[in-house]
């Protein structure tokens, strides 16, 4: 005999595939939601089909956006030709919390990973690559990109990631500026989690590579 009824057991499936839950939790969060308002319900199970339906990659830089070019690619306020590469949209809320930073992004989706299997064409190089390198064979054609900066963590796979963009995009353009944010971040650490100050000071200190 099952422990759950159907509908129930069903919730509990979905809610374990989420990072950090496990059977307990999951059967906790589906009684919550059981005892919840039929709005609260509504609400979450409303907010999490639009998120899906409304939210896609920017074809610019590949952020999470409701608008296509996103709000950075789109702004005429930001220096459109700095470009700061980093693993996850996340990433961006590091920078941007430091206030220092005007220009704009590209987001990988993940970092070089060969042993978990994850080479360049697993991750979102492509776009960058087209984005810097020189527009056709005119020598008067406007570069559209003066400086890429590599925000990508100081862990063994942010490393070699920032190593192979820095190759790739000398390649896609030479007369790129390529910089690497300094390591006022802990070797190892995750930028997700660097303080305002530590990010800012990275950021100031990047050097070219
Ligand atoms: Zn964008």
């Amino acid at each position: 005999m099952q422990q759950f009824a159907e509908p129930m057991a069903r919730l509990i499936e979905e809610l374990r595939k989420l990072p950090g839950i496990g059977s307990k939790s999951a059967q906790r969060l589906a009684f919550h939601i059981l005892r919840a308002s039929n709005e609260d319900a509504d609400a979450l199970s409303g907010a999490i089909r639009d998120l899906k339906a409304q939210l896609r990659l920017c074809s610019i830089c590949n952020n999470v956006t409701d608008v296509d070019p996103c709000v950075f690619c789109s702004s005429p306020t930001r220096n459109q030709r700095l470009v700061c590469v980093v693993e996850e949209p996340t990433s961006i809320h590091s920078i941007e919390k430091t206030r220092g930073y005007n220009g704009v992004y590209h987001v990988l989706h993940g970092t070089l990973s060969p042993l978990n299997g994850i080479g360049p064409e697993q991750i979102r190089i492509a776009n960058l690559l087209s984005r810097v390198r020189a527009q056709g064979d005119d020598k008067d054609a406007k570069q559209e990109v003066d400086e890429v900066i590599l925000a990508t963590s100081p862990t063994i796979e942010g490393e070699a990631t920032a190593s192979y963009l820095a190759t790739a995009l000398r390649v896609a353009n030479s007369q790129i500026r390529i910089t690497r944010i300094a390591t006022g971040i802990p070797a190892g650490a995750d930028i997700e989690y660097a303080d305002e100050v530590t990010m800012a000071r990275a950021m100031d200190g990047r050097r070219e590579i």
